[in-house]
């Protein structure tokens, strides 16, 4: 892979154009895919973080999320097309879903959060067929994990914050063949 290396981070170099023409296809051949999606402060916690950092290196596509990734691969000689945030990747991702009538699983945030972001994908985006959603404050027992396998979803949108919803997604992506994504905070913002 063609990457660029930010103090250890290993980004992807696309057009946000270019990427979501990749996850577009990706939705179409059901591929297995991770996503991540690191800001300035995720880069600093890996670079402490051996476990951590292999994670995000080792996923599919690995976004620079924030202006500050743009302006340290400038300052590092290594320029980079464009910041693609964690949120844009969420709603492009719901609006391929609604229009591909894709099966979706929300994983995270606060119970009243992710109920709210339940509600107003059921309202506003009747192609998706939201096949389950779960809060973020559970202990892993894999019975959340089960759940996702047993609804086989296309889509699975965790938000449990970093490095947690990394961790979670490396340990269960195999059980089921989707686009996986951690979008940290999103859906405090997209549950309005
Ligand atoms: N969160 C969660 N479970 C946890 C910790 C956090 O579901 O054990 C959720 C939290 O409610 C928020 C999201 O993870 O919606 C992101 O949290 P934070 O803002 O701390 O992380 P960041 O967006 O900076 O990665």
């Amino acid at each position: 892979k063609n990457r660029i290396d930010i103090l250890g981070t290993e980004f992807d170099n696309f057009t946000e154009k270019q990427f979501h023409e990749l996850i577009s296809t990706d939705l179409d051949n059901k591929a297995n895919k991770f996503i991540v999606t690191p800001n300035p402060e995720i880069v600093l916690s890996a670079r402490n973080n051996n476990r951590f950092s292999n994670i995000v290196n080792n996923a599919d596509y690995v976004i620079p999320d924030g202006i500050g990734i743009i302006k340290g691969a400038n300052m590092l000689g290594t320029p980079m097309h464009e910041r693609i945030t964690g949120f844009d990747t969420l709603m492009f991702l719901i609006e391929q879903a609604n229009k591909k009538h894709l099966k979706v699983y929300l994983l995270g945030a606060k119970p009243e959060v992710i109920k709210a972001s339940a509600d107003r994908i059921k309202r506003e985006f009747t192609g998706i067929d939201l096949v389950g959603y779960h809060d973020g404050y559970f202990n892993d027992n894999g019975m959340v994990a089960a759940d996702i396998e047993e609804k086989q979803p296309d889509i699975v949108l965790v938000a449990l914050g970093s490095p947690k919803q990394e961790y979670f997604i490396n340990k269960y992506r195999d059980r089921c063949t989707a686009v996986w994504i951690g979008v940290g905070g999103s859906f405090d913002v997209f549950s309005g």
